[in-house]
């Protein structure tokens, strides 16, 4: 089995050291790879900020030779919760890192000042950067790209203002576009002083020779540009999701008071958005799919060019559904404005979006007032909600520095629980069902993307705990094997168990094909395993009332059903755990 090759960076004396480890190869890389490193560095004993605890990111062994291989996990301690999270970006990071020679980046230790970290496959430094600190992610991105060389394989990863206040809904921005979005990994690069990591990869990668490795190459790409699922994503992206989720009556509205909005929808929709605000579609390196999807929005006047100034932004459905339908606002140029203020400030868009809906709809109710936020938040009224993007980003008074700890932190100093949209972090934009619910409260990244739980409910199953509870099980398993491949989960019908087992054959990797199933199921329980280190008690997950309000399609919530599969899965989480063979 060939060795994982990790580049251990110590931020405080700026020393790095190169570790080459065969026995972890069989985690294959990504979320398997990056779970068992947080095994060896990470301190259960100690809060998310200890200086020692690691920020890691892996890749996986098809990463450079296949399309679509083009994920980077990154892992560290979750300022939201205090355990193992994990979060995943495109872009360029991954390719970066594997023509940098590297499987895996861990960073331990803090910076004495604020830093910028520059890996190379011959290089790295740690260099002081406090001209960075307090500039915006989008600012910051321009002046690395000024002064780091390269083009191709060069890749740029930073925090902003949210980042350096460790804001637990604070992102890390990745080259254009792409982000570590969710579980406040920009505050894990905050806490450590640093503000940007810049990785140039400019080592050759010498290809299988033969046949076998160039058909099989030639058979997914052909497959991934032929199928109608990539044309999909490719044409209206995901936004296309908007109307037949409010059809459906999946789609939250108004900080989930509504799951439809018949009026409205075809004012936010993947079809009005690409009429009146698509510029371009962009990819992520070496992806031929380009799911990607730029508008723009018109900054301000120049009145000696007699011109405007536009600036793009790109959008998909989940920022589309956070800064759009849960705040109400309903056109294209309202939403884009205001993703492009949360790109700025370095914020995960969902969490701000929600958080953003349970400051207004408390504003509304009288749990808090203008006192408390210093803005007449109101939905669909667009200038506020950009003061309050900087207030959660700034974290600058009692109130916002709560809220940007999570609208249930909020919720639990001011009240307003019960409509607190929060399943382990802010909710993704699916109010399909109970087993969504359940699912994101519980699942290990509290991530749409953990299970398929938003279509299990589209399937109209019936009430059976143990099926879903399979389900849930079954598809996590599946996905791991993905995420450890750092597969892009759009092509994941392309990736099926078979076909990774003839891409690792392809690149010798004889040992690591064989079992794929079982190598799945040993890499979801080791997970767990990390995630279960930290104290999370999946028993003791509560799912706010606002979630047993909702009507779908199928009629309201069955607040028992919800409760019985709550407790069936967190049951079944433990026990998958428990059988962990390391
Ligand atoms: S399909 Fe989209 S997210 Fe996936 S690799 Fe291609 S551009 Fe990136």
């Amino acid at each position: 089995m060939s060795a994982v090759t990790v580049l251990e960076i110590r931020l405080d004396t700026g020393k790095a050291r190169l570790r080459r480890l065969p026995e972890l190869r069989q985690h294959l890389g990504g979320s398997g790879l990056a779970a068992a490193l947080f095994g060896q560095y990470a301190l259960p004993s100690e809060p998310w900020d200890h200086p020692a605890q690691p920020v890691i990111f892996t890749i996986g062994p098809l990463t450079g030779f296949f399309p679509l291989m083009s994920k980077t996990v990154c892992a560290f301690v979750s300022p939201r919760h205090g355990g193992y999270a994990e979060s995943h970006a495109g872009g360029r990071s991954a390719l970066a890192l594997r023509f940098a020679g590297l499987d895996a980046l861990v960073l331990v230790g803090q910076s004495p000042r604020p830093c910028i970290v520059q890996v190379g496959a011959h290089d790295v430094a740690v260099e002081e950067a406090g001209y960075l600190w307090g500039m915006d992610a989008l600012a910051c991105a321009k002046r690395i790209r000024r002064r780091t060389a390269g083009s191709g394989h060069r890749s740029i990863w930073r925090i902003g203002l949210a980042g350096e206040r460790c804001s637990p809904m604070a992102c890390i921005n990745v080259d254009t576009y792409r982000h570590f979005g969710r579980l406040g990994c920009g505050a894990a690069l905050g806490a450590k002083r640093v503000k940007a990591i810049a990785v140039v990869g400019e080592e050759p990668l010498p290809l299988p020779e033969g046949k076998t490795y160039s058909a099989l190459f030639k058979d997914i790409f052909r497959q991934l540009t032929d199928t109608e699922m990539m044309h999909k994503y490719h044409n209206l992206g995901t936004p296309e999701n908007l109307e037949p989720l409010d059809a459906l009556k999946a789609l939250p509205w108004r900080n989930l008071q509504a799951t439809s909005n018949p009026a409205a929808i075809s004012q936010v929709s993947g079809q009005r958005f690409a009429d009146d605000a698509l510029l371009r579609n962009a990819a992520c390196a070496g992806c031929p799919v380009g799911c990607i999807h730029v508008g723009f929005v018109r900054e301000k006047f120049i009145p000696q060019d007699n011109r405007y100034l536009y600036r793009q932004v790109s959008y998909d459905y989940e920022p589309i559904f956070a800064l759009g339908t849960m705040l109400h606002l309903r056109t294209p140029a309202d939403i884009l404005t205001l993703l492009d203020d949360v790109e700025k400030a370095g914020l995960d868009a969902m969490s701000a979006g929600v958080a953003l809906a349970w400051a207004t709809e408390a504003l509304e109710r009288g749990v808090i007032s203008e006192t408390d936020t210093g803005l007449r938040l109101a939905f669909g009224d667009l200038a506020p909600y950009r003061d309050g993007v900087h207030r959660l980003a700034a974290a600058d008074t009692d109130f916002w520095r709560t809220l940007s700890r999570g609208a249930d932190a909020a919720a639990h100093a001011y009240g307003g629980a019960d409509f607190a949209c929060v399943l382990g972090q802010e909710m993704a934009g699916y109010a399909t069902g109970e087993t969504f619910f359940v699912a994101q409260a519980l699942g290990l990244r509290h991530s749409h993307l953990d299970t398929g739980a938003y279509s299990y409910d589209q399937s109209n199953p019936p009430q059976d705990t143990a099926a879903a509870v399979r389900f849930l099980l079954d598809d996590e398993a599946e996905r791991v094997l993905l995420t450890s491949m750092v597969a892009c989960l759009f092509a994941r019908k392309v990736y099926t168990q078979e076909r990774i087992a003839q891409c690792l054959e392809a690149l010798g990797q004889n040992e690591l094909a064989a079992d794929l199933p079982a190598t799945a199921r040993r890499l979801q329980a080791m997970r767990w395993v990390q995630r279960l280190a930290f104290g999370f008690d999946p028993l003791a997950v509560t799912i706010p009332r606002r979630f047993t309000e909702v009507t779908t399609w199928r009629g309201p919530i069955d607040a028992r059903y919800l409760e019985a599969l709550r407790q069936d899965y967190a049951q079944a989480i433990l026990r998958c755990a428990a059988e962990v063979h390391p």
